[in-house]
């Protein structure tokens, strides 16, 4: 029987790991895996998790289970972030906690299969997962082109998108940090989204995973907000792992918006039988370190402050980028400044993404896609040279 599975092709950014670990030179310069990285190039523990996680140890009592919703300290500490504090919404609003980011989306996706969702619209480029995360739960993608040549949003695109959407569709959209464009929505561009999702009817699900990485901790939800103001129901995927540092240890938040609270008790019921069929319970480690964090002000303060120093590196990175684009014409770095996040795409070949990662050590995805994290002051003027020396 299982000689019928055939080989699936591997993933690229694993192999690119492996490249990138056996060369042996030494100023060679990852831009492959998406992970924040610091100026060293390391990707620590946050401080305000390692306090976190120390104060956990000392007050867990038991490990016995939990139930399929997690933590709901976890998510409701997390709401005054996403929702704003003291949200109008939170009545009409029931979390679960998701084994990461991945975990919600996945959950969004089959719960709107389940709602009757036939086909959801997925502007693209987008993570690689989401279309393997439609197409494993069975839904349609429709895709739509997400950015314009000259590095914006494509706003026409997503607005066909959610005209085209109704009836049995939904439309996925990236709250922030777009991956991997780094193209985000403008203010006015979201409030044109917000009113067509509030006239089509159309389900949004919303999929915020990097907030505080790309302008600031309320900036980055603004477009969200601006959408769940106006629509009667959505579906919010939180993923903690990248602004907490938490990758491995799986942690994400799943929300319900109901038209009504009184509606909220059988969306989320149906929620949780989902996730007891996916993974019956979320990984606890990281979630709990996340609320003994947010409960306590002086943890807050100090991991507000670690997100503020990565944002504050990447902005410098990516101000140096595009200052570049006198040196390196014709690959729009410009653009690169006013974008957000880990991610941006160049437009390289596949012979000088070749030749970058050969002759100069530098490894990035086939798709052009860099992580502007893995460039740091001792390094991005090797890129920036690198990048001259292949499109010359
Ligand atoms: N959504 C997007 C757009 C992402 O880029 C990622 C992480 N790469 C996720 C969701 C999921 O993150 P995780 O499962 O690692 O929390």
């Amino acid at each position: 029987m299982l000689d019928n599975l055939k080989a699936q092709a591997p993933d690229a950014l694993l192999a690119l790991i492996k490249m990138h670990a056996a060369d042996p030179r030494d100023d060679k310069i990852d831009l492959g895996v998406g992970v924040y990285r610091t100026n060293d190039g390391a990707t620590p523990v946050f401080r305000a998790i390692k306090q976190a996680e120390q104060r956990l140890l000392e007050v867990q009592d038991s490990k016995s289970y939990l139930g399929p919703e997690g933590d709901s300290g976890f998510v409701k500490a997390l709401m005054p972030y996403i929702f704003g504090e003291g949200s109008p919404l939170a009545p009409r609003i029931e979390g679960m906690q998701t084994p990461g980011g991945t975990g919600a989306v996945r959950l969004a996706v089959a719960l709107a299969q389940k709602a009757g969702v036939k086909r959801i619209f997925l502007g693209v480029p987008s993570w690689p997962n989401h279309a393997q995360i439609l197409d494993d739960v069975g839904v349609e993608t429709v895709t739509f082109n997400h950015a314009s040549d000259d590095g914006t949003a494509d706003l026409d695109a997503v607005l066909g998108a959610i005209r085209d959407a109704t009836g049995d569709g939904a439309v996925l959209l990236h709250g922030c940090c777009h991956n991997p464009t780094g193209i985000d929505y403008t203010a006015e561009q979201w409030a044109a989204i917000a009113d067509a999702f509030a006239e089509s009817g159309v389900l949004p699900i919303l999929d915020i995973a990097y907030q505080g990485l790309g302008q600031g901790m309320e900036e980055d939800v603004q477009g969200v907000r601006a959408v769940l103001g106006k629509v009667p129901e959505a579906l919010v995927a939180y993923s903690c792992d990248k602004n907490f540092g938490l990758y491995r240890d799986r942690v994400g938040a799943f929300y319900m918006m109901a038209k009504d609270g009184g509606e909220l008790a059988a969306i989320a019921s149906n929620a949780n039988a989902l996730a007891r069929a996916n993974w019956s319970m979320p990984p606890d480690h990281g979630g709990a370190a996340v609320r003994l964090l947010l409960e306590d002000e002086g943890m807050t303060a100090v991991w507000l402050e670690e997100l503020d120093e990565m944002r504050t590196r990447m902005r410098r990175v990516r101000d140096r980028l595009g200052a570049a684009d006198n040196e390196v014409p014709g690959l729009g770095l410009a653009a690169l400044a006013g974008q957000n996040g880990l991610f941006a795409m160049l437009p390289l070949s596949k012979d000088q993404i070749a030749s970058l990662r050969e002759d100069h050590g530098i490894y990035m995805a086939g798709s052009g896609r860099i992580n502007v994290a893995g460039l740091h002051a001792g390094n991005t003027e090797k890129f920036i040279a690198a990048l001259g020396d292949v499109t010359k």
